[in-house]
């Protein structure tokens, strides 16, 4: 076995993923066929589950929470947000977690799992379409989610991240019929796997840069709309362990907003904020008494 850090990139990762690459495929031709089935509950479940996995779960559970730790919370509640972003195919928090700290770590050089400097197309969604059990082998995973694997709850999601959409998909069915399932899994989860995806490729390639950092991420404004404010993706390198993606006024940004809910409800605090006011010449946020570098 080599090291997690070689076997991550285009160029290191041999041979199909058979299982993701047929579940894939078989997402995004039911995706399509929601379009035969119209139907405005349907489309109003799979706007609500969008939010659910997306905001609450990707952004705000697995990545700004699980990833780095940017705040802190009740552990019931991270286990909710984990619980949340299961609903969003993206795998277990371990493999998300793992494989994000070495996009960080490697970001645009060899061995980041997702660069698009390996193809537009490849850093979208090639990636995971290959490498043979790159996503599930946990003696891999682990050395990079070390505080993750000590959690058997965490642990448990990581084994059964998929158990969240077939209860869902279960519960749709028998409220809704077939379109409830359509909308609500097929194309809401094929949709939300794009809005993330968006972020390593486009969000890496077109946009501004804010801060000159040594990869390529670029602020852009249409992924962060689509993303609840993950496309502030330069923002983020620059500073990966701030709560706050969107630093400027016009940098909306969702899952910030839904933090700082949370900090208002009692529910987050020890609230890492990027402190970069004094760096720069434009209307920029003011640091809370939290902040950090
Ligand atoms: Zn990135
Ligand atoms: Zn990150």
């Amino acid at each position: 076995m080599t090291t997690a850090m070689h076997v991550y990139g285009r160029k290191h990762q041999q041979g199909w993923n058979t299982v993701t690459a047929i579940a894939m495929a078989v997402f995004h031709i039911l995706a399509v066929a929601a379009f035969f089935f119209i139907d405005t509950g349907a489309i109003m479940a799979a706007v609500v589950l969008y939010f659910v996995a997306g905001m609450l779960g990707i952004g705000m559970g697995y990545h700004r929470l699980l990833t780095h730790r940017s705040y802190k919370t009740h552990k019931w509640l991270e286990y909710v947000l984990t619980f949340c972003a299961t609903l969003a195919l993206q795998g277990g928090p371990i493999f998300w977690v793992a494989t994000h700290r070495v996009h960080h770590q490697k970001s645009d050089r060899d061995g980041d799992p997702h660069s698009p400097r390996e193809g537009f197309w490849w850093g979208h969604m090639g990636w995971i379409l290959t490498g043979q059990g790159l996503h599930r082998d946990a003696s891999v995973l682990n050395r990079y989610a070390p505080d993750l694997s000590r959690d058997p709850v965490l642990v448990w999601f990581s084994t059964y991240h998929w158990v969240s959409n077939v209860l869902v998909g279960l519960a749709l069915l028998a409220f809704g019929g077939i379109p409830y399932v359509l909308w609500g899994i097929f194309f809401r989860t094929t949709f939300g796997l794009h809005c993330t995806w968006l972020v390593n490729s486009a969000a890496h390639t077109w946009g501004y840069r804010r801060f000159d950092t040594r990869e390529g991420s670029t602020n852009n404004w249409w992924v962060a709309a689509i993303s609840f404010g993950e496309g502030w993706h330069n923002n983020h390198h620059a500073h990966p362990t701030s709560a706050r993606h969107g630093l400027a006024w016009y940098e909306y940004d969702l899952n910030w907003i839904a933090i700082s809910t949370l900090r208002a409800l009692g529910l987050a605090w020890g609230i890492n904020v990027a402190k970069v006011r004094s760096a720069m010449n434009e209307d920029i946020l003011l640091p809370d008494e939290e902040a950090v570098a």
